[in-house]
């Protein structure tokens, strides 16, 4: 299963292309909570030594990580680049969605507690031009700078991963069951249509040239999660179309945060496939993450995550 023709160029598309798969969202994610050298990632997360290998070389290749002079004990450290560390407001939103939607996964931290204001907070998306809340149906689209039409390398496996973090995993990380839906980026692919308002097999499957199976899979799934509804709109001959649920909905603010992320650093030249304006206020869209108790830009060094047995969990970027 592969990319094998064009598909329109897309920040998530690309995001999701570099980080987007279960293993690299949680070696990222255990790395923001501190992991820094093979062994604890190995042990922490309960990775394959050889998957930990081509994962930490990926994201090395691609910027996220630098490799550090190994220190005495001759074990290397990896270092989050300035380029991984901007994904943190990325993984803020999936511990949101969790945190909002999923059964627990009993190692995942379930409080952030905001220092600054010294309430839990939920992040929460704002545009930074009017500091109002931002949903994707007060988005705009429009061909950017770098609209055009790209290949992108395939995902290695077009199979569902099957692994639970319960298998032993040990290190508190930001994802809890959402990984199993968001750590697989045909489905995150699916998801991302819907927002650019595709809402019908035929379209989606144009969009990614997803072959049938892999896209009836994926919207299976969703169905199934919760996270999207078939609705026939037309009887003779049937046909259906799926919209997004609430929680559907509530992906939003992970697909804006990887926009940006990939915008950033993905797009040549600055040059972003979309522009996206919010319809609010009519600026140009800059999502920021921001406290929902007191409204103010969330500082990697101001939050700390509190397991249930009330144990602080402090950042490390
Ligand atoms: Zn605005
Ligand atoms: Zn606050």
């Amino acid at each position: 299963m592969s990319i094998k023709k064009l598909i329109p160029a897309n920040s998530v598309a690309r995001a999701l292309t570099q980080v987007g798969d279960r293993w690299s969202l949680l070696i990222l994610g255990a790395a923001f909570c501190g992991m820094r050298r093979f062994d604890e990632w190995r042990k922490g997360i309960g990775i394959a030594s050889n998957i930990l290998t081509n994962r930490l070389a990926r994201l090395t290749r691609i910027g996220c990580f630098e490799k550090l002079p190994a220190n005495e004990g001759g074990r290397q450290i990896y270092h989050l680049t300035e380029m991984g560390r901007e994904l943190f407001p990325t993984a803020l939103m999936f511990w949101r969605f969790d945190r909002l939607w999923s059964q627990r996964h009993p190692l995942q931290p379930n409080t952030l507690l905001h220092m600054s204001c010294g309430q839990a907070t939920v992040p929460t998306i704002i545009c930074r031009h009017c500091r109002s809340g931002v949903v994707a149906r007060d988005v705009r689209y429009a061909d950017g700078p770098g609209a055009g039409m790209e290949r992108l390398p395939p995902p290695k496996s077009s199979r569902r991963s099957s692994i639970t973090l319960d298998d032993g995993a040990v290190a508190p990380m930001l994802f809890g069951d959402s990984i199993d839906l968001f750590g697989d980026r045909w489905t995150q692919l699916v998801l991302a249509s819907f927002f650019l308002g595709e809402r019908r097999y035929k379209e989606i499957q144009a969009r990614w040239h997803i072959s049938t199976n892999v896209l009836a899979d994926r919207l299976h799934l969703l169905v199934e999660n919760g996270m999207l509804q078939r609705r026939i709109y037309q009887t003779n001959p049937e046909r259906s179309e799926y919209v997004l649920t609430p929680k559907g909905m509530d992906v939003y603010p992970i697909i804006l945060m990887l926009t940006k992320w990939g915008d950033h650093w993905l797009a040549p030249k600055g040059a972003r496939p979309l522009l996206l304006t919010h319809t609010r206020c009519g600026a140009e869209l800059d999502p920021l993450v921001v406290c929902n108790c007191c409204d103010v830009e969330l500082d990697p060094h101001e939050i700390n995550f509190r397991t249930k047995t009330q144990e602080a969990l402090t950042l490390a970027l």
